[in-house]
């Protein structure tokens, strides 16, 4: 019963029955009237064209069939048939673009059709022939394009048959009651399975393709951040780059690397980064909107390519709304987190570079960036350029040279201020290259930990520096620096320790100096190797602190026992007040979790006599001594030795 009202409700409402069967049926599977009308022109247009031609033969026919009056009008109105359907087919539905010009298509036929059999009964009644009537309906049934044309096609014309049945013979048969009664269900029920097999084939051809789109763009996307790839990337740049080399227009590609990401993820865990890198990822679609292309490279790094002339104006304000979303604080599920991006630019305006040679000079700015001006962007410079060749220079000088016999060490005393005495000697790398001539040690030492070759240095390092200290008295250590490359694999660690072991040395003697960017690279290995390290009796110190995040909210969590302030807090000293007191807190705060506090590069009396207000105890720099060759350590210590007995004698 319920079912009967609602059918009869449908029918007496036959819009929204209309909705339901057809348009809602096409929208829940996601078709557009394009994807609509190119599914179902196909079979309006091969219709139109069946029409056409049977037409043609029927009005050939006409001749044989009529005379005079009757003649003319039929042979007028099935040469209009087969002219109005040649007329949609090869012109009208060509350029149909909207289902509403599919039905007026098929809506016109079938008027025709309808009218072509209706005149020859008005001329010449014969029952017999009413039978053609119920061919119509199923033709309309199967080739209407909406059931909003195919049902009053089908009734206008069982309703016809009645009619013209009523007017001829003063009565309905019961063959045509029966015809009628049986055709209008029938012919509804071949529309809708008609189109509901259509329509099937149709919804799985739209689902494969959206499945196909949904495949493409989850490979082009990176699943975290729903940005695009690295490979997306890739396409882009390429597209750019063909843009260019076309003259259509320049670009620029800015690589970014987040400050501060590594000791996040380590100290929050992997939940607490993803709902970072998350968040950045949307800051950073926010700031290039429409006018830039952002992707995410892999791990904290991300990608913008910004297409069209910018000036240097309009590239900075850039760069510095970019650094500005980054550094604005990040609520992330209860932690509140604080993180810079340093940002490396490199501008595109001819062909000459490729994606990969464009990716390398934005990550040489990148890293520019990196070491010198946290939180800013670096556009990419003829000078950068200069700087890489070298840099490529010095690379392949290294992998080429006997780094055995052209390496060395030189020494730098670290002084004790109240006992006026020496107490350790930081280890100094120096490369006289037979190729290049004396190499500057951040400049080799950088490129050796670019290109992996650091671990076998350090190694070689090691071994020349400890076997120095085998001759100088028990009471003098010796510092050693190792790089953020040497923490990061078990294999490397077991290396250094080994050597400690060989050189058969009191391993409490050595110090490895690590530098806060090192440790945090990688948090969780770094304070594996340490533990290493420091299971042997090596001393661990944090070398250039202040230069980098300088926190201390990590410091009680590593296994250290010194911390060297950096030379940049110096430079400070006599310039502004404040670096005073920052050195003051520092050393502070050691005194607090009993660390040795040295103070780096001082260089002048002035600066001494600033530090000794403080109660600086450490010092290392040119103004106790510049580093010392190998051979100089002896005697230096021999005169110190000297100079402090017989200050004792005087005293
Ligand atoms: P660092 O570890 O911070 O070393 C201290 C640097 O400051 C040394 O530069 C030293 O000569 C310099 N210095 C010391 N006192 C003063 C001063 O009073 N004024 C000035 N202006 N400078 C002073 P150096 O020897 O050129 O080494 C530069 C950097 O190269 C080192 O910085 C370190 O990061 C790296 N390095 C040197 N040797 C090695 C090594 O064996 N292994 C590794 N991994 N890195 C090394
Ligand atoms: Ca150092
Ligand atoms: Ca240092």
């Amino acid at each position: 019963m319920p079912s009967a009202i609602t059918f009869l409700s449908r029918l007496l409402t036959p819009k929204r029955w209309l909705h339901d069967k057809y348009i809602s049926r096409a929208e829940a599977i996601g078709l557009s009237q394009a994807e609509e009308v190119a599914a179902m022109k196909p079979i309006v247009s091969s219709f139109c064209l069946i029409i056409g031609i049977y037409y043609c033969v029927v009005t050939a026919n006409r001749f044989l069939s009529e005379t005079g009056m009757a003649l003319w009008m039929m042979f007028t109105l099935s040469a209009a048939t087969a002219v109005i359907s040649f007329y949609f087919h090869f012109i009208y539905l060509k350029r149909a673009q909207k289902v509403y010009q599919l039905n007026v298509a098929s809506l016109t036929v079938n008027l025709f059709l309808f009218t072509n059999p209706v005149t020859f009964q008005a001329l010449h009644y014969d029952p017999k022939r009413l039978v053609y009537f119920i061919f119509l309906t199923l033709m309309f049934a199967m080739t209407g394009i909406s059931l909003r044309v195919i049902v009053p096609s089908i009734v206008v014309t069982l309703v016809t048959v009645a009619a013209m049945a009523l007017a001829h013979q003063g009565y309905v048969s019961f063959e045509n009651s029966a015809m009628i009664a049986v055709m209008i269900p029938t012919a509804v029920i071949l529309a809708m399975v008609v189109r509901q097999t259509l329509f099937r084939a149709v919804e799985s051809r739209v689902r494969a393709e959206n499945l196909r789109a949904e495949a493409q763009s989850m490979a082009d996307s990176d699943v975290l951040t729903g940005l695009p790839n690295r490979r997306n990337f890739f396409r882009v740049i390429e597209a750019a780059l063909k843009r260019v080399s076309d003259g259509e227009t320049s670009f620029h590609l800015a690589l970014i690397d987040l400050d501060g990401f590594k000791p996040i993820n380590d100290i929050y865990g992997h939940s607490v980064g993803d709902l970072l890198l998350i968040e950045v990822g949307s800051r950073l679609r926010q700031v290039c909107g429409q006018r830039a292309f952002v992707a995410r490279m892999g791990g904290d790094e991300f990608a913008i390519i910004l297409a069209g002339d910018v000036d240097k104006a309009a590239l900075d304000s850039f760069g510095r709304q970019v650094c500005d979303a980054l550094r604005d604080t990040y609520f992330l599920g209860g932690v509140t987190a604080n993180i810079s991006g340093s940002v490396g630019v490199v501008r595109c305006d001819s062909a000459q570079l490729t994606a990969s040679q464009l990716l390398e000079r934005a990550d040489y700015a990148l890293y520019f960036a990196k070491q010198n001006l946290r939180g800013a962007p670096v556009v990419f410079t003829e000078k950068h350029e200069a700087e890489m060749r070298d840099f490529s220079q010095v690379d392949q000088a290294l992998r080429s040279s006997d780094l055995a016999a052209e390496l060395s060490i030189m020494f730098q005393p670290q002084v004790d201020v109240v006992e006026n005495r020496t107490i350790s000697f930081e280890a100094l790398a120096r490369w006289n290259s037979a190729k290049l001539g004396s190499v500057r040690p951040d400049i080799f030492i950088k490129a050796a930990e670019r290109s992996g070759l650091i671990t076998e240095i350090t190694l070689l390092l090691l071994e020349k520096s400890l076997s120095e200290v085998r001759g100088w008295p028990e009471s003098t250590r010796v510092s050693f620096n190792l790089s953020a490359r040497d923490l990061r694999s078990g294999i490397s660690i077991a290396n250094i320790c080994n050597t400690v072991r060989k050189s058969g040395i009191d391993p409490h003697r050595i110090e490895f100096e690590i530098t806060e960017t090192a440790m945090l690279t990688d948090f969780e290995q770094a304070c594996e190797a340490l533990a290493r390290l420091k299971a042997m009796g090596c001393r661990i110190a944090v070398d250039d602190f202040g230069s980098g995040y300088s926190s201390f909210s990590y410091i009680h969590r590593l296994p250290i026992d010194k911390i060297k302030i950096d030379r940049s807090f110096v430079v400070q000293l006599l310039k502004h007040g404040s670096a005073l007191k920052i050195i003051k807190t520092i050393i502070d705060l050691c005194r607090n979790l009993n660390l040795d506090c040295v103070i780096e590069g001082v260089e002048t009396q002035a600066e001494m006599s600033k530090l000794a207000q403080v109660r600086a105890r450490y010092i290392q720099g040119y103004l106790f001594s510049k580093p010392l060759p190998a051979e100089q350590v002896i005697s230096y210590l021999a005169t110190e030795t000297a100079r402090i007995e017989s200050a004792l004698k005087a005293g």
